[in-house]
């Protein structure tokens, strides 16, 4: 059993109870955290709030991160209520559906940019935000896939987003090592969310990797939420720039 009592996590990217973002912010509470979480705009508010209360988060504020004044204004209330923080979760991603279908090749610009800016950029720029809370160390978990390393049908401009992000993840685990802020990835495998049924045939996805991966089943969010929680907690005091696969080893089978 995780122990974390009397520690403080940040999670960013709760959308709905499907979300992995509260799967992991479930099993913070369960191990005795205390935690603060964002909602993107006003529509999604009305789900996240009541989720939110449900496991008493200190803080429920908006915070889009492409807006430098909510994302400036978000951690200025995470400062004045936690003072210091232990970790953050950041369970953010976005693409044009039109993206996620088709040829690659046929990314525009705009929806490159896009997808780089809120799936990728956002992990460095909240990572800058916490960096000075974190003042007995802390470590910071992003989440993944594998078609960051692979190609995988119709994940198309999101892989390209996701390789950024797992690199991104070394670069800030070296710049944030010597402060004893550890920073990993989750990379976990296809599990039915608001986001995934953007992607074009998601189902077969699933299906895919439930007939192939070695263990025959798809992951649930309980064992992301609690591999979080183990690369959060002192736990996982030596791990960091790493990827951490929860996809039924999936990741071994061309
Ligand atoms: P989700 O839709 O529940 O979560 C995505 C979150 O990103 C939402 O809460 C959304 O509000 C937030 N978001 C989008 N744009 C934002 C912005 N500008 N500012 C702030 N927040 C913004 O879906 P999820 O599947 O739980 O996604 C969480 C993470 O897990 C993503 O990085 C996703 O790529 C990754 N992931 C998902 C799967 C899967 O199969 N579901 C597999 C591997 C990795």
């Amino acid at each position: 059993m995780i122990d974390l009592n009397g520690k403080k996590y940040v999670v960013m990217g709760i959308a709905n109870k499907m979300s992995l973002a509260w799967f992991i912010t479930q099993s913070l509470k369960k191990a005795g955290a205390q935690v603060a979480v964002n909602f993107l705009n006003e529509k999604m508010e009305k789900r996240v709030r009541p989720l939110a209360e449900e496991v008493n988060a200190e803080i429920i504020q908006q915070c889009d991160v492409t807006n430098a004044d909510e994302l400036k204004s978000f951690f200025e209330t995470v400062k004045e209520k936690f003072g210091q923080i232990d970790g953050l979760v950041h369970a953010i991603a976005y693409a044009e559906r039109e993206d996620l279908e088709g040829r690659f090749i046929d990314t525009s610009r705009e929806g490159f940019l896009k997808a780089m800016d809120i799936s990728a950029y956002s992990l460095v720029d909240v990572a800058k935000h916490a960096e000075p809370l974190m003042t007995n160390g802390g470590s910071i978990v992003t989440l993944s896939y594998l078609g960051a390393v692979r190609v995988v049908e119709n994940y198309n401009v999101m892989g390209v987003a996701k390789a950024a992000l797992e690199a991104s993840v070394r670069y800030l685990a070296a710049d944030m090592g010597p402060n004893n802020i550890r920073v990993n990835a989750i990379s976990a495998g296809p599990i039915k969310t608001l986001s995934a049924s953007g992607i074009r045939d998601f189902r077969s996805m699933l299906g895919k990797a439930e007939e192939q991966n070695p263990l025959r089943q798809n992951i649930d969010g309980e064992s992301v939420g609690d591999t979080a929680s183990f690369l959060l907690s002192p736990l996982a005091k030596h791990i960091t720039g790493d990827v951490l696969y929860v996809d039924c080893g999936a990741q071994i089978i061309k």
